[in-house]
């Protein structure tokens, strides 16, 4: 069977992301983690002293950014709580994002993937085979992310 391309979008908090790994381990498709590369461009600002608000010196990092998760294991690092505020300023550059919107494009070209975050269906991949944009109550979405915070 042909393997597509699947892209969730929503709002935060939804559960996106933990859908998005059941399918992709129900499927053998990759999940990619596109929140994880934001992160890791606030993680390797961090690890250089780069001030996560000046722009061109965040900017200037990323040829030297290879997201590759691997190579040492930054998992539990990327999801602290100045990463994740770092993560939301270095999203709004539009340097950051143009750099790794062509690496998502790229990892995505050959279907099998799953998707999830800000601009996946409309942006990242507009032609994707299967858009969903998931929802949740209010309720559950602060039940969601209190327990995550906990
Ligand atoms: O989903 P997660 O909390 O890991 O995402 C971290 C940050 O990365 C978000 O707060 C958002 O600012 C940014 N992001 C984005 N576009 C995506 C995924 C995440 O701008 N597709």
């Amino acid at each position: 069977m042909k393997k597509i391309a699947i892209a969730i979008d929503g709002p935060a908090a939804a559960g996106k992301s933990t859908i998005a790994k059941r399918v992709a381990n129900n499927l053998g498709y990759t999940y990619i983690d596109t929140g994880a590369m934001y992160r890791c461009v606030a993680y390797y600002a961090l690890v250089k002293g780069v001030d996560f608000h000046d722009e061109n010196a965040v900017c200037r990092l990323l040829p030297e950014i290879k997201i590759n998760l691997n190579d040492r294991d930054v998992t539990a690092d990327i999801r602290v709580n100045e990463i994740s505020a770092g993560a939301s300023i270095v999203s709004v550059y539009s340097k950051v994002r143009t750099y790794l919107v062509a690496q998502q494009r790229e990892m995505a070209k050959e279907g099998g993937v799953i998707l999830d975050g800000r601009d996946i269906g409309t942006v990242v991949l507009p032609n994707a085979e299967l858009k969903i944009y998931q929802v949740a109550s209010i309720e559950c979405r602060a039940l969601r992310r209190h327990n995550e915070n906990l």
